[in-house]
């Protein structure tokens, strides 16, 4: 699940950033409302946290181009003013929730539990490629039918391969929508992710093997979803002397 935090108090801003990321969401984090506008229509946050006070275009502004636009992510709008109108006009805007600072972390996590839950049981609840589901609001992956641990990390790519089934993903896509990092950036992060996630999920085989299971490897291009009617074995797991050597990296850098 992918949250903007729309915030010019940068200190608030990365405090929420850090907190909602613990929670396991994939976070980014805008500082006025022109560049939260660009960054809505090229990276399609599921929830969107709009202060209302923003320099360049106002939380107001940002709200009603949003709606013009057709963009539905849920919009949960902070503000300062605890006057019935403003959240009343908010609302009318199509706000989905108002919350009024200061507020504990605690109830800003659960209220965008709320929206995500809500918004979850209309569309895209759970991702689905051949044997394997992915539950985006409980944060659970099935393969078979059975349940496969992952860290957040993995959790989030796999969750970018499966929203991007039937494409080619570059690493750099990757790089940006699971990581937030520059699309330059030098690092082998994303393909050590892959080897971490085929550990886990790949079908029996050898899990050094780049294009005998589910995430295939595109030589000079990224990876992609095997076919959705290609025939997986049953998922079985990988004894860790037939995995090969795994690249060694600062994980906890990355996680
Ligand atoms: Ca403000």
């Amino acid at each position: 699940m992918r949250i903007l935090v729309v915030e010019d108090e940068r200190s608030l801003g990365a405090f929420l950033k850090i907190g909602l990321e613990r929670e396991g969401y994939c976070v980014q984090f805008e500082a006025d409302g022109e560049r939260a506008l660009q960054r809505i229509a090229t990276w399609h946050p599921e929830l969107v946290l709009l202060d209302l006070s923003l320099p360049k275009r106002d939380g107001l502004e940002v709200l009603a181009e949003m709606r013009a636009r057709h963009d539905d992510a849920s919009v949960l709008v902070l503000t300062g003013r605890s006057d019935a109108d403003v959240q009343v006009q908010c609302l009318d805007l199509g706000a989905d929730d108002c919350l009024i600072k200061p507020f504990s972390f605690q109830e800003l996590a659960a209220r965008c539990r709320a929206l995500i839950r809500r918004r979850g049981q209309i569309a895209n609840a759970v991702l689905r490629h051949c044997d394997v589901e992915l539950h985006r609001i409980s944060h659970r992956v099935l393969r078979g039918g059975q349940t496969i641990d992952l860290t957040a990390k993995e959790f989030s790519l796999l969750e970018a391969l499966m929203l991007h089934r039937g494409e080619c993903v570059g690493r750099s896509q990757l790089l940006t929508e699971v990581w937030q990092m520059s699309p330059e950036a030098v690092t082998n992060v994303v393909d050590v992710y892959i080897t971490y996630l085929r550990r886990k999920l790949n079908a029996g085989g050898n899990a050094c093997d780049a294009n005998s299971g589910l995430i295939r490897t595109v030589r000079g291009m990224g990876y992609s979803l095997c076919d959705a009617g290609c025939n997986l074995s049953m998922h079985k797991p990988v004894k860790r002397e037939v995995m090969g050597r795994v690249p060694v990296v600062a994980e906890a850098a990355y996680a």
